[in-house]
């Protein structure tokens, strides 16, 4: 019998199927939720609709302002997202969209609950296959914080850290859907576009990512765009 687990939920696709396999594990599932600022408050509805889906009873929404920091697209409305950037090129440099230094934020705050709880792990959406490029989705970043999880918690040091999985980690994008569809994610609910308006914006590196995605997996995105 799986123990608890803290899931790092943000409202997008990947966290979503993380959150799905989490319950399909067998884990007692405590969602995480940080809204650090992010230009639009659609993600967090997305999250909260999504955790209700899986059943999920616990489901924190933690406020940590990193806009009051900025340096990122989606934290600071003075830069710009990239659009309609050509499929081919997303993933070569780091985008105006990366969150410094955000994933190492988010598992620290994951990890600290974990401990708190007596969670055995922390799950987080990342994957670094079909990605867009940034720097806290590499498998080398999560082996990295698989050491500060052992190094820094009183866990760690009785021989129990708390273990930080990314089931993911080796997915492409189509493989993500596949796997969600099959365990039954509502993707419907779920919210990827960078820009955040009525509908997904179509153009965005997110929405690009997302729609060819789908269209790989022969599948239909059930969420509304302003244009496919
Ligand atoms: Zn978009």
């Amino acid at each position: 019998m799986a123990g608890k687990a803290v899931v790092l939920l943000s409202g997008g696709l990947d966290s979503a199927v993380a959150a799905a396999i989490a319950v399909h594990e067998g884990f007692h599932v405590h969602a995480l939720t940080v809204d650090y600022g992010q230009r639009h408050l659609r993600e967090l509805d997305a999250a909260k609709g999504v955790a209700i889906a899986l059943g999920v009873k616990v489901h924190r929404i933690l406020r940590v302002d990193l806009a009051g920091f900025g340096g990122s697209a989606l934290t600071d409305k003075s830069i710009n997202v990239p659009e309609e950037c050509p499929s081919e090129a997303i993933g070569t440099d780091i985008p105006a969209t990366y969150v410094p230094a955000r994933n190492t934020v988010l598992l620290g705050l994951g990890l600290s609950w974990a401990e708190a709880l007596g969670a055995d792990a922390v799950f987080i959406g990342a994957h670094s296959v079909d990605y867009s490029g940034y720097p806290d989705c590499r498998p080398e970043f999560l082996d990295a914080f698989r050491r500060v999880s052992a190094l820094g918690t009183k866990r760690g040091v009785e021989g129990k850290p708390v273990s930080i999985e990314a089931p993911l980690i080796r997915m492409g994008k189509r493989e993500i859907i596949e796997r969600g569809k099959v365990l039954k994610v509502p993707f419907e609910l779920t919210w990827s576009c960078y820009i955040g308006g009525k509908k997904a914006c179509g153009k965005c590196d997110s929405c690009t990512i997302r729609l060819k995605a789908f269209a790989e997996a022969g599948m239909e995105d059930p969420i509304e765009y302003e244009q496919r």
